[in-house]
């Protein structure tokens, strides 16, 4: 699909970024992004993602919008409270851009529909609040070979990474045993999951643009309290139970392409 006179001068500040373009602009059309959580996180990252042009959003989340969410749920509105979140936040986000299409699926991420869901999209950004929902998504990413934006928060802790099945680690590699994890029990401000929001949306935005660089296999942890950052390289594991199979299948390729380049160079030196 190409751009209309319309799209070309609403996304007109972003298409003059140096190596953005209108074949960035184009591929953000015609990409499918997954959000799986609609709260102080998918909320934004959905909302970043639709005024850049994003061509489709699915969003997933089941339950209703609480009086306890309002304080980070910028998609939400108070007369809202009480009523299924993902139909509110479509509503918002066809206002803000018409010109994207949204999917609001009003389920939590389940065994039964994460494969469906995937299979759609062209990436998928994990904002779900717990580590069922989580090792669904990732698994099922790995499964079909889509990227995954990974978005954590602990309080003013904050932490972001992507995910390309078989070359960087997966969820599971990073957290092999998974942390305590109470979805009630730790505070959150909205500025701090607006702010992870904000990098997980650039991360997709870069990856289907081919914008500057992405957060491939480092682990970007925040501390928001001091405003402190640090990237971390974590550990990618070839026997890894999800991507480990993915993983030494990328290295067999990579090694069968190395030799055959060889063969083809000795051909030519032969001859
Ligand atoms: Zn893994």
């Amino acid at each position: 699909m190409v751009l209309t006179p319309q799209e070309l001068e609403r996304y007109s500040r972003q298409i003059m970024l140096p190596g953005f373009g209108e074949e960035g602009q184009t591929a953000l059309k015609n990409s499918t992004a997954l959000v799986t959580g609609v709260g102080g996180l998918g909320g934004t990252v959905a909302l970043y993602l639709a005024v850049a042009g994003i061509g489709k959003l699915i969003l997933v989340r089941g339950g209703e919008v609480r009086l306890d969410d309002m304080n980070r749920q910028i998609l939400m509105t108070d007369d809202w409270v009480g009523k299924p979140r993902v139909h509110k936040a479509k509503e918002t986000l066809a206002k803000i851009n018409p010109h994207i299409e949204i999917e609001a699926i009003p389920e939590y991420v389940t065994s039964q529909n994460v494969d469906s869901l995937v299979k759609q999209a062209d990436i998928a950004i994990d904002c779900a609040f717990n580590f069922e929902e989580r090792d669904l998504l990732n698994d099922a990413c790995v499964r079909w070979n889509k990227p995954m934006v990974e978005t954590a928060m602990n309080g003013m802790e904050a932490y972001l990474t992507t995910i390309i099945p078989g070359k960087t680690p997966c969820l599971s590699c990073i957290f092999p045993e998974k942390p305590q994890w109470d979805r009630w029990g730790f505070g959150v401000l909205g500025a701090v999951s607006g702010t992870l929001a904000c990098l997980a949306a650039l991360e997709a935005i870069k990856l289907i643009t081919g914008l500057d660089k992405p957060l491939l296999g480092q682990l970007l942890t925040m501390d928001l309290s001091r405003l402190e950052f640090a990237k971390r390289r974590p550990y990618h594991d070839p026997d890894c139970p999800v991507c480990g199979s993915r993983t030494k299948q990328g290295i067999a390729e990579a090694i069968a392409f190395l030799e055959i380049t060889k063969e083809e160079d000795l051909a030519s030196m032969r001859y």
